[in-house]
């Protein structure tokens, strides 16, 4: 397996039917999908997954919505998978996003921006083994 990154459809895109589309983008911009799956993460595995952020004031929004539906996990493969995608996801918010990215597109607001995107190479692999065996992955 070469570069990865790790990629989750938020709920409110999956509840608005963007999943498709989402996929559609990824897939045409070079992004091989490894693993991939539609799950509804409880608070507790929601907060532990954005852990990193547990400090900040929108900790507990953060959490409730990300475990308020279910959404889709993906691990995603390309050269620079994780500054490719996040230039395509575009900023975190999507006032600030430029056009033509994900978020520009499907995201809401600030809090529900559509998409999940990893940080660095080191959260990548944390983050897909948080979702993923690798007798999921091809
Ligand atoms: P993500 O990690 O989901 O790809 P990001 O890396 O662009 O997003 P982070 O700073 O890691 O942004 O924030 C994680 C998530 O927390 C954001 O995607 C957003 O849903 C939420 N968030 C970030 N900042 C705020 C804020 N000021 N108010 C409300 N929600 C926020
Ligand atoms: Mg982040």
């Amino acid at each position: 397996m070469g570069n990865i990154t790790f990629t989750m459809i938020k709920p409110e895109a999956v509840e608005a039917g963007y999943t498709g589309a989402i996929l559609s983008r990824i897939e045409s911009e070079g992004f091989r999908i490894v693993a991939m799956k539609k799950v509804h993460l409880t608070p507790e595995r929601a907060g532990n997954f954005y852990a990193i952020h547990k400090e900040r004031p929108f900790y507990n929004e953060l959490v409730e919505y990300m475990s308020g539906g279910p959404i889709i996990a993906a691990i995603l493969e390309k050269d620079n998978a994780v500054a490719d995608f996040r230039l395509l996801i575009g900023a975190t918010n999507p006032a600030e996003a430029e056009e033509g990215t994900i978020r520009a597109e499907f995201a809401e607001s600030l809090s529900k921006n559509a998409v999940h995107g990893s940080d660095s190479d080191e959260n990548a692999i944390i983050e897909a083994d948080f979702h993923f065996s690798h007798a999921e992955r091809f």
